[in-house]
């Protein structure tokens, strides 16, 4: 087991998590995607708006459960941003501010088009060239976080030690 059983890390203050599996796995992402990630969160917090983090890492299994096409999660180059809790000011400014910035980084289509930032329904979809690929976490590893989510759903609390 990579920790202690149950585990609890402290809430941040500047980024919040849908999952307590993603508050356990996001330092996990590509270095660069996860500096990425810590920079829109400082841009959104000094608008007033603390970022939620719906999805960051994944694992061969979840991605076929999910029945994902796309492997950038699963290589630790994207992360998903809620964006229903956004105002549309933030939003817009935070979509035009990065994709600028790091236009010449985002993944890229099969014309090679490169785009960082895909708006879905209910989310952003921040997505890092391949070249930041980095090998899939182990089931090992993911299975644990999924279980600290359980315990937390289970108790209606994180357990502490
Ligand atoms: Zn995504």
């Amino acid at each position: 087991m990579p920790y202690r059983d149950p585990f609890h890390l402290q809430d941040l203050d500047y980024l919040k998590f849908k999952h307590v599996r993603d508050r356990l796995l996001f330092i996990h992402l590509n270095p660069v995607c996860l500096k990425l990630l810590i920079e829109m969160a400082n841009y959104t917090k000094s608008k007033g708006h603390v970022l939620t983090v719906t999805s960051t890492v994944s694992s061969l299994s979840e991605d076929k459960r999910l029945g994902r096409v796309s492997d950038t999660h699963l290589t630790r180059r994207a992360f998903d941003i809620r964006t229903r809790d956004m105002s549309e000011r933030v939003l817009d400014s935070l979509v035009e501010e990065f994709s600028t910035k790091y236009s010449s980084i985002g993944a890229k289509n099969l014309k090679g088009d490169s785009r960082l930032i895909v708006n879905e329904s209910t989310h952003l979809h921040v997505q890092l060239d391949r070249l930041f690929s980095e090998q899939p976490i182990s089931e090992t590893l993911w299975n644990w976080a999924t279980k600290q989510l359980n315990n937390r759903r289970n108790s209606g609390k994180i357990l502490r030690n």
